[in-house]
C-alpha cells in the first residue's frame, strides 16, 4: 500500500528527500550555504516521528548556538504540531552535556546543582591557582593558563592523559601540574567550565560502560547541525554515543568552519566516512536562501582558499529588482555608522523590516560605533553575541547576589559581592574569612558565620558581615514563599544595590537601572531563580531584548546558520578584517578561515548585501588609516556595484590625493581596484569603472573596463 507523500517532504527537492528518508545509518549531508541542511535536519525529526521510529525524548539534535537550538525547537514544534510526548534533546553541546552531567553529578565528583563558570570566574580561580603557586602572573597570564587548558579539553584530555611535555612551555614546565590544580579547585567548589561540559561526560561514559549503553539505546537517532565545527571532544562523544546504533546525521559545510581557533577540526568530515563505513552521502547544491549576484560574489571570494573539499553552488533565483553585492567606503568607523544607519533608514522607508536586517562585525569592539549611533538616532537595535548584556557589570554583580541565594557553597559569587555595595569589608577582613574557609574547607558564607561568633571580625566590617549573612539567610527562607522575580528585586533592593545605583551621578548609571529592570524582566520566562541562573550560564548568545522590530547587531562567528533579507559587512580592512591577528599567529591557515568568515557573511543575506570599509580606524586607541581588505578585491566584476558615500567626505575629497586614479572614474561609482592599487603598490591597478544605467526604471551599474593612461601612487604619478 503505498501512503500518500507527507506534506513537509514535498516541499524539499530529490536530494533533500533523500538525505531525509534516509533514516536508518550514518548520513552525511555536506553542502554550501543556504543549500537547506538546518531545513533537512528539521524535517528528519519530523520525518522519524510521523513514521513513528522514536518518541521524541529518543531523538538527540545539537546546533551550535542557543539561537539556533531555540530556532530549531520552533520549527520542530511547527512540524510535529501539539505532540505531548515532550520534545526531544535539542540543544548545543554544552546545554546536552550540562542536561546529563546533573543526571550524573555524583559519578564524576561533583553535586547535581554544580555552577557553571563563566570566563570572568574562570580567570579568577585561575589567578588564584598561579597566586597559591608563587607564579609570576605578569609572566604566565592566566588567560594564557585557561587557553592551555581549553586547548587540553577540547581536545578530551584530562589532566592524567595530558602527554607531560605538553605543558612544558607554561611557568617553567608547570603546565600540566596547573590544570590538575585548577581541576581540584572546581571540583572543590562544585563547579564546572564551559570545557568539563563535554570533557566530564566522556570520562563518565568511559569510566561507566552501563550509563553509556543506557544512552546509546535512548538516543535511536542523532542530529547534529554545523559539523564542520566540532572539535575532538565533540567528535568522541558523538561517536561514543553512536557506536550504538549507528543512526548518526550530520551537515556540514567545510567552507563555513570558523572555529579553528577553538580547537574545531574540519577534518572530522574527513573522519566521518571513516568512522562509519557504509555512511550514505548527500550533496546539496542548491541554494535556496540569496540572490545569484550575492550567491556569485561569495563562491567567487571562497574560490580563493585552497584547502576546500569543493562544491558548486546555483540558483534557480530569478528577481527582476536584483542588484548587485554593493562595496562602499566612509571616511572612518563613527561614519561608516552613520551612513549604515542611514541606509537602514532608508531601507525602512521603503517598507523593508528592522528585523530583516543585520549588521556583522569581525570584532566586538566595532558594535560600540553602531550602538552609539543607533542610540542618537532611536534606531532600535539588539545585540546578540559579543559584550552580552549578562557580562556587564551590574548584570554580574546582581547575578552573584541570586547565586549566593540559592547555592551558599559558591565562593566566587560571595566574594564579588562581600563588599559591594561597600559595607565596611575590606581586603584584611575578605582574607580573613577565605582562609578560614580554606582552613575548615567550607564555604566562605559558612565561615563568616563563624567568624562572627568570636571577636575575630571586629567594628564597622563585623557589622557590615552580620548585616550581609543575615540578609543572605532571610532571602533563602523566601525562595519557597515568594515568587523568584519578587525575590530577586528584594534582594537588589534591600542589598543596597539598586540604592547605589541611584547616588551614583556617572552618566551610565540610569542605564544600568534600567539594565537591571530588564535582567527582572527576563526572569519571568522562567519558574525559579535556579532554573534562570541555569539559563544565564548557557547562554552564549544574550538574545535580543528589545521588544518589537530591531536591527541585529552581531558578531560574524555569531550568525553562523542565520539569514537576514539584508546583510551589512563593515570594517572590510586590512589589520581588522582579515585580523592581523590571525595571520600573525597561522599565516595561511589563518588567512583562509578569516575568508571563511567572510563568505559565512555574505551568505547571511537573502537579498541585499553592503561591504563597507573605513580609510581611517582607531586601533587600541590610535588612529590609523586602513587600506581596503584583499577580500574587497576577491569580489568578481559583474556582482558588484562600488558606491561612494557622497558628501561625507569619503573617498571624494580625501581620496584623490591617495587614490589619483579615482578621477579617472565617474564621481560617484568606483571599483574595488583602487582597494589593491592601495595595498600593493607596486601593482598596476585594473581600471573597471561601473557606470550607472537605468533600466526599467531602476538603476543599474554596467561595468566597464579600461586601460589606465596614468595612475598615481602617492604624489607620483606614472
Ligand atoms: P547554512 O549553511 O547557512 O546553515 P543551510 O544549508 O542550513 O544554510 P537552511 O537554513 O536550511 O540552509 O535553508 C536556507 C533557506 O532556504 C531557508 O530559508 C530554508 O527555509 C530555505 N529552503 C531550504 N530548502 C528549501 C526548499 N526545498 N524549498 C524552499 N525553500 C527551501
Ligand atoms: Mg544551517
Amino acid at each position: 500500500v503505498s501512503r500518500p507523500t507527507p506534506s513537509y517532504l514535498e516541499s524539499l527537492n530529490p536530494e533533500q528527500r533523500r538525505a531525509v528518508e534516509a533514516i536508518d545509518g550514518p548520513v552525511l549531508v555536506l553542502a554550501g550555504a543556504g543549500t537547506g541542511k538546518t531545513r533537512v535536519l528539521t524535517t528528519r525529526i519530523a520525518h522519524i516521528l510521523s513514521l513513528g521510529k522514536a518518541r521524541p525524548s529518543q531523538i538527540l539534535a545539537v546546533t551550535f548556538t542557543n539561537k539556533a537550538a531555540r530556532e530549531m525547537k520552533e520549527r520542530v514544534a511547527a512540524v510535529i504540531g501539539g505532540q505531548s510526548e515532550g520534545m526531544p534533546w535539542l540543544g548545543t553541546f554544552h546545554a546536552i552535556g550540562t542536561r546529563i552531567l546533573r543526571r550524573h553529578a555524583e559519578m564524576v565528583n561533583l553535586s547535581p546543582d554544580f555552577t557553571i563558570l563563566d570566563t570572568d570566574d574562570q580567570i579568577r580561580l585561575a589567578k588564584q591557582v598561579l597566586q597559591a603557586e608563587n607564579i609570576d602572573e605578569k609572566r604566565w597570564p592566566a588567560r594564557q593558563m585557561l587557553g592551555m587548558i581549553d586547548a587540553w579539553k577540547n581536545r578530551g584530555l584530562t589532566p592524567e592523559e595530558v602527554p607531560k611535555s605538553e605543558g612544558d612551555y607554561f611557568a617553567n614546565g608547570k603546565g600540566v601540574g596547573l590544570y590538575k590544580l585548577y581541576r581540584d579547585r572546581l571540583k572543590a567548589l562544585n563547579a564546572a567550565d564551559f570545557g568539563d561540559l563535554l570533557l566530564e561526560p566522556i570520562r563518565l561514559f568511559r569510566a561507566n560502560p552501563d550509563i553509556l549503553a543506557d544512552y546509546q539505546s535512548r538516543f535511536r537517532y542523532m542530529l547534529v547541525d554545523e559539523y564542520q565545527d566540532t572539535n575532538v571532544a565533540q567528535y568522541l562523544w558523538l561517536r561514543l554515543l553512536a557506536q550504538g546504533n549507528r543512526n548518526l546525521c550530520v551537515v556540514g559545510d567545510d567552507d563555513q568552519s570558523i572555529y579553528g581557533w577553538r580547537g574545531a577540526e574540519v577534518d572530522n568530515i574527513l573522519r566521518f566516512e571513516t568512522d562509519f563505513p557504509g555512511a550514505t552521502v548527500v550533496r546539496l547544491e542548491r541554494n535556496y536562501r540569496s540572490t545569484s549576484h550575492i550567491l556569485a560574489a561569495a563562491s567567487h571570494l571562497i574560490a580563493h582558499n585552497e584547502g576546500r573539499l569543493g562544491k558548486e553552488l546555483f540558483t534557480d533565483f530569478t528577481d527582476p529588482d536584483e542588484v548587485p553585492v554593493t562595496v562602499a567606503s566612509s571616511w572612518d568607523s563613527e561614519e561608516e555608522a552613520r551612513a549604515i544607519n542611514e541606509e537602514v533608514e532608508s531601507l525602512q522607508k521603503k517598507g523593508a523590516s528592522l528585523d530583516e536586517m543585520a549588521i556583522l562585525v569581525r570584532t566586538t569592539a566595532q558594535m560600540r560605533a553602531f550602538e552609539d549611533r543607533f542610540v542618537t538616532t532611536g534606531t532600535p537595535y539588539r545585540v546578540i553575541g559579543g559584550p552580552r548584556f549578562y557580562e556587564r557589570k551590574e548584570i554580574r554583580d546582581a547575578l552573584a547576589y541570586f547565586r549566593c541565594v540559592t547555592q551558599p557553597a559558591y565562593d566566587l559569587a560571595f566574594e564579588r559581592i562581600i563588599n559591594v555595595p561597600a559595607r565596611g569589608i575590606g581586603q584584611v577582613s575578605v582574607r580573613l574569612v577565605s582562609e578560614a574557609a580554606r582552613a575548615e574547607g567550607i564555604p566562605m558564607i559558612a565561615a563568616a558565620t563563624d567568624l562572627l561568633s568570636t571577636d575575630e571580625v571586629k567594628g564597622k566590617a563585623r557589622t557590615g558581615l552580620a548585616g550581609l549573612v543575615a540578609s543572605l539567610e532571610r532571602w533563602r527562607s523566601q525562595l519557597d514563599t515568594m515568587s523568584h522575580t519578587e525575590l530577586a528585586e528584594i534582594v537588589l533592593e534591600e542589598s543596597g544595590y539598586t540604592d547605589m545605583l541611584k547616588a551614583d551621578r556617572s552618566a551610565d548609571a540610569p542605564g544600568r537601572l534600567e539594565n537591571l529592570k530588564e535582567l527582572i524582566r527576563s526572569m519571568e520566562e522562567f519558574d525559579s531563580l535556579p532554573a534562570f541562573l541555569e539559563h544565564v550560564s548557557l547562554v552564549t548568545d544574550a538574545q535580543g531584548e528589545a521588544g518589537g522590530e530591531a536591527v541585529t547587531l552581531m558578531t560574524l562567528h555569531a550568525a553562523k546558520g542565520l539569514e537576514f533579507d539584508v546583510v551589512f559587512l563593515p570594517g572590510w580592512e586590512e589589520g581588522l578584517f582579515p585580523s592581523v591577528r590571525a595571520l600573525d599567529e597561522n599565516g595561511q591557515a589563518g588567512l583562509e578561515e578569516e575568508r571563511r568568515l567572510a563568505y559565512v557573511g555574505l551568505t547571511r543575506a537573502r537579498k541585499l548585501a553592503f561591504v563597507w570599509f573605513a580609510l581611517n580606524r582607531r586601533i587600541h586607541g590610535m588612529w590609523q588609516s586602513s587600506a581596503p581588505s584583499r577580500f574587497v578585491d576577491e569580489l568578481p566584476e559583474g556582482h558588484v556595484m562600488v558606491r561612494e558615500e557622497a558628501g561625507y567626505g569619503g573617498i571624494g575629497s580625501y581620496g584623490r590625493s591617495r587614490f589619483d586614479e579615482v578621477e579617472t572614474f565617474s564621481s560617484s561609482y568606483h571599483t574595488p581596484g583602487w582597494a589593491r592599487a592601495q595595498r600593493r603598490r607596486e601593482d598596476v591597478p585594473r581600471h573597471r569603472r561601473h557606470v550607472p544605467t537605468t533600466i526599467d526604471g531602476e538603476l543599474v551599474a554596467k561595468t566597464v573596463t579600461e586601460k589606465p593612461s596614468a595612475y598615481a601612487v602617492g604624489d607620483r604619478v606614472f
